[in-house]
């Protein structure tokens, strides 16, 4: 359990040392506390519960429980003393418009969003795939609601338990991998996860119905314009939404979350192009079970002028990315998407050809990419922006969802303590809107641009790879065939190692500070330790391609790639027992005559061809036995009695391949699929439930020690 390998981890105590005291955790998590009126402890006891039984944020004044949550319009005031709540407007039900509706419902702000279609919320929406939220945005979640963080840890796929990082696209080697978990652990934060956007937002959406009624969120409300005013019967200052058939909406505030192409940013600074990034992107999701998935939770691809991610995303799918460099608003022929996908992936490695082949051509999507650069304005008066209206990036770091909820947990944060000093001012006093919205600008401007930036350099770098000398040179391209490795790839390989650790910690723990603010304990969830291997390893799989590798719960195969060798040969022992030729421990041989073990039925083929085998190690090894025609790997004859370590991707020709030899690609196949099951069959196992309501906002495997 990771709590025993935190606790036997002398020399790197991860989060069992280095979060803070709940002492001083406390101390710092005064001023949120206060502001949500019922301090930490009514923030847990309502996370114990279903998000209906939050305590609004009423200020220091307003300090006793009350009985949760009518609409608050008649509750005692998130507006500050003794007025009424603070009425917000949020164009936009994505992810940031969501959350923030939930952390301000449980607050006891008035609510209302305007979505233009709910179909998005519903997940009808066309590109609602699964969208990775990184520890970073969990944490903000989790301590604006304990409970949706929860739902989300229970429908989520950990991804950031396993190793990921960037390969070459062709041969699948790695280039760099990321330690997500490690930060995290040690930083109290959550470990990262996937989950479908579709799951994501109706989660949030149902906690805000939960709170505050099915009226919360509006559909077919297309917000187009906006006006600010002051209301002739009370004389507070106003602002109001107004869609496009002319309907009005009217506030206290109104937070722009409407996304990229946002109406509201359109109003507040002007209309503005956004940025094509050169890249097209096709997406798709497939039953799939890569054989390496107890391992590696994430990858990605890359190239030059093209680059592809690849992630479990659980429940037995993968999702994908494909982006290629082409002009905007390019298109296929109806039913063609996956052959221009093999036209341009066709020659990587077999984790990115698998993926595409399993994948049914309907279930595929494309898309331009495009983000806008960063803006320092995001506020006018009662009118604020928030997500990818204020900041959208490019998709590589994975972080535009998470700085959306980065966004919303500091509006939330901003506007409590704004409230708590209303409400100390005493009776009348009103909240100052425009400070907190100048405020929160400020606080969010540098984190959202540096994220935005790291993004770009992500996309930069993914795409520019280049593995040899002469790649892109033109008529030099032919010295590629040397396979001199690209200085650029090398320098680069070298600057990342070095760097990553740092912009690790500052992508997943640049918010940290702010957090601190609140009630939430740093802490690690037991369900977050890797499960497909001995956490002690993880060190070792992060240095060691080889133990990597060999970590896998995988079956060795040989894919015929000659017309007509039909037959898959396992190169596996036990468990394949009965379903495909078994090679004992001293291997196996191929050849003509009838004692092999795998006959070849092929004049190219010598009566003892070669030998496979696999060695101490784990690894597997091919010997030509001093056949006639010899044997190939990967086009270059082997010597004769001398074992050639197999890896994944190599293709086999036993036999000269222009006299008709027989050609195998090697390839790894997950052993589930083996045993009897079927690709998008197998969960990975949960060792550890997920933490139950009651412990979720206690600190766990005593972190904050
Ligand atoms: C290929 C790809 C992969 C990505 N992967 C990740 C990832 O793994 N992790 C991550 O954190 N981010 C990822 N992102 C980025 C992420 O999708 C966005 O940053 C995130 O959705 C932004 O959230 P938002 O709430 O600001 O905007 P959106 O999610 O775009 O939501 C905006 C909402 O406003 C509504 N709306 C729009 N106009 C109006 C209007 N006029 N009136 C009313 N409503 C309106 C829309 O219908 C929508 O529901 C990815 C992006 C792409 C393109």
């Amino acid at each position: 359990m990771l709590g025993s390998a935190c606790a036997q981890r002398a020399a790197a105590p991860a989060a069992c040392s280095t979060v803070r005291a709940p002492q001083q955790q406390q101390a710092a998590a005064l001023a949120f506390r206060r502001a949500v009126g019922g301090g930490g402890a009514a923030l847990r006891s309502a996370a114990a519960g279903s998000s209906t039984a939050a305590p609004p944020c009423r200020g220091a004044a307003c300090t006793q429980a009350v009985a949760a949550p009518e609409r608050p319009t008649q509750q005692p005031s998130a507006g500050g003393s003794e007025q009424p709540p603070l009425k917000v407007i949020i164009a936009g039900g994505g992810i940031g418009g969501l959350v923030l509706a939930v952390g301000l419902l449980k607050r006891g702000f008035d609510v209302t969003v305007l979505e233009r279609d709910m179909t998005a919320i519903r997940g009808e929406g066309k590109y609602r795939g699964p969208i990775q939220i990184q520890s970073n945005a969990l944490a903000a979640l989790e301590a604006l609601d304990t409970h949706v963080a929860q739902r989300v840890y229970e429908e989520g796929c950990i991804t950031g338990d396993r190793i990921n990082g960037l390969c070459d696209g062709v041969t699948g080697d790695w280039y760099i991998k990321f330690d997500t978990f490690h930060p995290a652990v040690d930083m109290g934060l959550p470990v990262t996860r996937v989950i479908s956007r579709i799951t994501l937002q109706e989660i949030l959406a149902d906690a805000c119905r939960a709170l505050a009624g099915d009226s919360i969120i509006l559909n077919s409300v297309n917000v187009v314009d906006y006006e600010q005013g002051v209301d002739p019967k009370t004389g507070r200052k106003i602002v109001t939404a107004i869609a496009q058939d002319g309907r009005r909406f009217t506030g206290n505030l109104l937070v722009g979350a409407d996304g990229i192409w946002s109406k509201i940013r359109d109003k507040m600074i002007g209309p503005t192009k956004a940025n094509y990034s050169e890249y097209t992107c096709y997406t798709g999701i497939s039953d799939f079970t890569p054989a390496d998935i107890d391992v590696v939770g994430y990858r990605v691809f890359l190239g030059n002028g093209r680059y592809f991610v690849s992630s479990d995303v659980g429940g037995g799918k993968m999702q994908w990315y494909g982006f290629n460099k082409e002009p905007a608003n390019g298109t296929d022929p109806p039913g063609k998407r996956k052959e221009r996908l093999m036209e341009i992936f066709g020659d990587w490695s077999h984790h990115v050809t698998d993926l595409l082949k399993a994948t049914p051509e309907e279930e595929i999507l494309r898309r331009d990419i495009y983000e806008r650069a960063p803006m320092f304005k995001w506020a006018d008066g009662r009118v604020v922006l928030l997500g990818d209206s204020a900041h959208a990036m490019q998709p590589n770091l994975g972080q535009g969802g998470c700085m959306a909820i980065e966004d919303a947990y500091q509006l939330v944060l901003d506007l409590c303590h704004e409230a708590d000093k209303a409400a100390e001012k005493g009776p009348g006093a009103e909240l100052d809107v425009e400070r907190v919205l100048n405020g929160y600008m400020r606080k969010r401007v540098v984190r959202a641009a540096s994220i935005h930036g790291m993004a770009g350099m992500a996309a930069y770098m993914a795409s520019t790879y280049k593995a040899y000398l002469g790649e892109g040179l033109g008529p030099l391209e032919w010295l590629t065939k040397f396979k001199i490795p690209h200085p650029g790839r090398v320098i680069g390989q070298i600057i990342m190692k070095a760097t990553m650790p740092g912009t690790m910690g500052r992508v997943l723990g640049g918010f940290r500070r702010t957090l601190d603010q609140t009630d939430r304990l740093p802490m690690c969830h037991l369900a977050d330790q890797p499960q497909g291997f001995p956490h002690d390893l993880f060190p070792v799989y992060m240095e060691d391609d080889d133990a990597l590798l060999r970590a896998s719960h995988a079956a060795w195969v040989l894919e015929p790639v000659t017309a007509g060798a039909n037959r898959e040969l396992h190169l596996e022992f036990e468990a394949t027992k009965g379903q495909s030729p078994v090679i004992s421990r001293q291997g196996m041989t191929v050849g003509r005559a009838a004692a092999c073990d795998l006959r070849l039925d092929a004049p190219s083929a010598s009566d003892r061809h070669a030998r496979l085998h696999q060695c101490e190690a784990g690894d597997y090894h091919i010997t030509d036995l001093g056949s006639q025609q010899g044997t190939y790997v990967n086009g270059k004859r082997l010597v004769p009695n001398t074992p050639h370590r197999l890896l994944p991707s190599d293709e086999l020709c036993f036999g000269s391949n222009d006299l008709g030899g027989k050609r195998f690609k090697v390839k790894m196949m997950h052993r589930s699929l083996l045993e009897g099951g079927r690709h998008g069959s197998y969960e990975r196992p949960r060792s550890v439930p997920p933490p139950s309501d009651a412990t979720m906002g206690q600190p766990q495997l005593g972190a904050a020690q």
